[in-house]
């Protein structure tokens, strides 16, 4: 009899622990399969994070060396790991929408910037320092999760001459704004922060 009580309790804990994992499990797969940016955006170094300020002092800027810009970062940025300098690192759409410009720009090299709607909020996503080869092309539909380019080269033109890295940026609105630093606090407020938006 003892025997037997102690069996289905063992039985009733290992269905118990299953149903965990299996939630578990679905949770991640859906928030990878939702809203990665990167491969394992969340195990990354998050170094230049949204609404931090700015300057190209080392003692002001978490980038070394630091970037020349002055301001409120209006994005997330997410590194690569060490290991990762010469492989292709593929950039995915966080959400389904079109793609309304790709192409070269200033500060960024090869720049996409999505038009989406995130949890209810009409949004403009810009990803940027992205090979301009591998660009998603303006116009084009694309899903969550859908590769849309892989990362440039550290210092090269097709980065914004900086290190090998994912700007991600989220303005409100539908309106194009690709500026990557703002100068005060209520500029700041029409950009969400990616990190809380997302779960990265
Ligand atoms: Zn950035």
């Amino acid at each position: 009899m003892k025997t037997a009580v102690a069996i289905i309790g063992i039985g009733i804990l290992l269905v118990g622990a299953l149903v965990l994992l299996s939630q578990t499990m679905e949770g991640s797969f859906l928030r990878i399969a939702a809203y990665d940016p990167l491969p394992g955006s969340k195990e990354r170094p998050q170094l230049l994070t949204f609404g931090m300020y700015v300057t190209p002092d080392p003692a002001q800027n978490p980038i070394a060396p630091p970037e020349r810009f002055i301001g409120f970062h209006t994005a997330l940025d997410l590194e690569i790991h060490q290991n990762e300098v010469d492989d292709d690192i593929p950039v995915m759409a966080v959400c389904a929408g079109e793609v309304i410009q790709s192409g070269l720009v200033s500060g960024y090299g090869g720049l996409v910037v999505q038009r989406c709607n995130l949890q209810g909020e009409d949004v403009t996503v810009i990803y940027g320092h992205l090979d301009l080869d591998s660009l998603a092309s303006s116009g084009a539909t694309v899903t969550s999760g859908e590769k849309i380019g892989i990362l440039a080269p550290a210092n090269s033109e097709e980065s914004g001459h900086t290190r090998k890295h994912l700007h991600l940026g989220i303005h409100k609105g539908h309106d194009i704004d690709v500026r990557g630093y703002v100068q005060t606090k209520e500029e700041l407020e029409n950009f969400l922060d990616p990190k809380e938006v997302l779960d990265l």
